[in-house]
């Protein structure tokens, strides 16, 4: 057996294990990443990445359809999706490529195989070799989750793995979860043309997001074609005239030759909806099953939820001391953003550093559909129920002259903030935004939110001008007493 030793051995290369991997380089520790597929992880590879090409690929199509009300004669004789996906995988490679170059050259040793802890500071590859580390992070992700009767034939029932690789689109699709990717997977595939049905068993899409925000998607989303069935569940599907064989214990259905494909899909109010393919985005589980062994680490010490998350405090530590963990695996927000934040906290703490937790009531969402949604901190139902008197300000994008410019005036911003006892706006509890490019302002909500600053301070400083952020220096402008454009 050979032996090394390092300072940190990551397990996993995903956003939380690489950043770990980079911060810890960065701060002096010899590091070592163990990863079992490709760095990048999901994110890169089977989430954020191409998910955000395929749905830009998605906008450029929106925009080829209304260039006429330019006066630019561009006529769209469809989509080549081969295309669109070479494009994908062009950008995923290149993005690939350039990470594995940032690891080498920290100094990083990336090395393949899979690991699982076997004592503290031990790590298992591939059950051939041992390697040790000061310090351990356990970084192994998620996968999807399924929903019982629809088991995953990579075929006709699929999940964002495998429809984010499809080479034809399908002429109808039904999207089970209106989270946030089952609403940027609807939205993509509305806009490429595929007949969309988008079924939530919630009473609002975007659970968790502010109501006035989530209706504005969905009045949005009904009037782009996309049938959203709220309050609703699926009960089961029969494949058409398929027959579903098992093959290595998942179902595969194999159409008859000439037969229609897709299935039809039960609903719990008794209707029937018959589509083309399934995709199943009901949230993701965490993935210790390996990292930790078969016993899940408990031989070990490492505590697991019954839901399967590392059991982790505030500093990110696991119950073995020397043992971290980061990203999808423990319960915090499953986004990479949130990983990167986890392992900065995990490394100082390693090197000794002044550090201060993840703050999760405030880290910022984004969701890519269109319209985009973005928000950080509390919603204004969420804010009234933590017992805070609110004073609530909309801005509509109708307002705007950007949104008027680029025609997309659908959308508001809208700010959550505490009643001082004068009646004036006090400290920032909630940003949420809906409609054009929101994702690319939250940006200053989100500091302004953290900084816990109060509007008349934010009010002080200057948006460009035309720009979409004049929404949100409106709307503090508005909060401070009066309003510039708007009353
Ligand atoms: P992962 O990215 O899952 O990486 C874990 C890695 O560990 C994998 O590469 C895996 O192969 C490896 N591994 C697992 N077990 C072992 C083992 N025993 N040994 C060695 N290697 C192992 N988040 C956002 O912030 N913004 C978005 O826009 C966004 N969009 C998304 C869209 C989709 C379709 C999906 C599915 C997810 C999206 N996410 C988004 C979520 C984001 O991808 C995840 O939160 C993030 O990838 C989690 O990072 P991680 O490092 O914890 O795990």
């Amino acid at each position: 057996m050979n032996s090394d030793s390092y300072d940190l051995i990551v397990i996993g290369g995903g956003p939380a294990g690489y950043a770990a991997a980079l911060y810890g380089a960065a701060g002096g520790l010899s590091v070592a990443i163990v990863e079992n597929n490709k760095v990048g992880g999901t994110c890169l590879h089977r989430g954020c990445i191409p998910a955000k090409e395929l749905l830009e690929t998605a906008g450029i199509y929106r925009s080829v359809g209304r260039a006429e009300e330019f006066g630019i004669q561009a006529f769209s004789e469809g989509i080549d999706f081969s295309v669109a996906q070479q494009r994908k995988d062009k950008v995923v490679d290149q993005l690939y490529k350039g990470l594995s170059g940032i690891i080498r050259s920290r100094g990083i040793t990336t090395i393949a195989g899979t690991a699982q802890l076997v004592g503290q500071g031990k790590v298992s590859i591939d059950k051939e070799r041992i390697i040790s580390g000061k310090d351990v992070i356990l970084a192994t992700g998620s996968v999807p989750r399924t929903v019982p009767g629809f088991e995953v034939d990579k075929n006709i029932v699929v999940t964002s793995d495998e429809l984010l690789d499809i080479q034809q689109l399908p002429a109808s699709m039904m999207v089970i979860g209106g989270g946030a990717i089952g609403c940027e997977f609807a939205s993509m595939m509305a806009d490429f043309g595929v007949k969309v049905t988008l079924v939530e068993v919630m009473e609002q899409l975007l659970p968790g997001c502010d109501a006035e925000v989530s209706n504005i998607v969905t009045r949005s989303f009904k009037r782009r074609g996309i049938d959203v069935l709220l309050g609703t569940a699926v009960v089961g599907h029969t494949p058409l005239d398929g027959t579903a064989i098992p093959e290595n214990g998942i179902k595969k259905v194999v159409p008859k030759e000439n037969s229609p494909v897709g299935t039809t899909v039960k609903l719990n109010d008794g209707n029937e909806i018959q589509v083309e393919k399934v995709l199943v985005c009901v949230g993701r589980r965490p993935f210790s099953d390996f990292g930790l062994g078969e016993d899940m680490g408990k031989g070990i010490g490492v505590e697991v939820d019954k839901k399967g998350f590392v059991t982790v405090d505030d500093f990110m530590r696991t119950t073995v001391s020397n043992v971290w963990a980061a990203g999808d695996i423990v319960n915090s927000p499953q986004l990479a953003h949130v990983g990167f934040a986890e392992a900065i906290v995990i490394v100082k703490s390693i090197l000794g550093e002044s550090v201060i937790p993840v703050d999760y009531s405030k880290v910022p969402w984004c969701i890519y559909s269109h319209p985009e949604v973005a928000f950080c901190g509390m919603t204004e139902t969420a804010a009234v129920q933590a017992g805070y008197d609110v004073v609530v300000q909309k801005d509509p994008f109708a307002a705007n002259s950007r949104a008027r410019i680029i025609g997309e005036t659908d959308g508001l911003v809208k700010i959550i903030a505490e009643r001082n006892a004068d009646g004036s706006a006090g400290k920032l509890l909630g940003v949420h935004m809906v409609g054009p490019w929101v994702t690319e302002q939250l940006g200053q909500a989100y500091l302004a939110l953290n900084w816990e600053a109060y509007p008349d301070e934010i009010a002080q400083f200057i948006q460009p001008h035309p720009t979409l952020s004049e929404s949100f220096g409106e709307s503090m402008l508005r909060l401070s007493g009066r309003g510039l454009h708007l009353g």
